[in-house]
């Protein structure tokens, strides 16, 4: 089992995370943007326009957000080559892929660390086979991701890191 590289490369992602998420006008948003909608300071070739002036410009909680690796792998792995622009039909499917997939580097990037701790040899053996779910031989798909997001995985696996030594584990990642 080899586990996904969680960094995210924005090089090769296509601008998801200013497109598929919302958020509200606050101190850290400027303004009101819907989920599925791209960012006003997204440009034509998916790039932010303000990259350097984000918090001058009110949008620092962009800089906080962290895809985990999810976008460049929906834009490179479940849809190589494919232009969104133009396409709501296809630009709402790598929204809903890219944000299921970001709970699914989430989980993996918590199960992770869980690892590293003292856990029980039965702990040990769960975590290694929510891993081992997560990560599946071929990949992920669009009708993957979906059966994960409307399974019974992510609870099982919350479940799991709410017990006794994961809970530290899930406290020191998400520090
Ligand atoms: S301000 Fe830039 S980084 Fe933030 S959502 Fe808009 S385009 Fe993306």
């Amino acid at each position: 089992m080899s586990l996904p590289d969680l960094g995210a490369d924005c090089r090769r992602c296509a601008g998801l995370c200013c497109f598929a998420l919302a958020f509200d006008r606050s101190e850290l948003f400027a303004y009101d943007k819907p989920a599925g909608s791209s960012c006003r300071h997204l440009s034509a070739d998916n790039r932010c326009t303000i990259h350097a002036r984000r918090v001058a410009q009110g949008m620092a909680g962009c800089i906080g957000y962290d895809c985990l690796g999810a976008g460049q792998r929906v834009t490179t792995e479940l849809f190589p080559g494919v232009e969104s622009r133009g396409a709501p039909e296809i630009a709402r499917r790598m929204a809903d892929a890219f944000r299921q997939l970001r709970e699914v580097h989430r989980l993996i990037e918590l199960l992770s660390a869980a690892q590293a701790l003292d856990l029980s040899p039965r702990q040990c053996s769960a975590c290694g086979g929510f891993l081992a779910e997560l990560t599946p031989a071929d990949g992920w798909s669009e009708a993957g991701l979906q059966d994960f997001a409307a399974g019974p995985l992510p609870d099982e696996v919350a479940r799991f890191l709410t017990s006794p030594r994961p809970r530290i584990a899930r406290r020191a990642a998400s520090a």
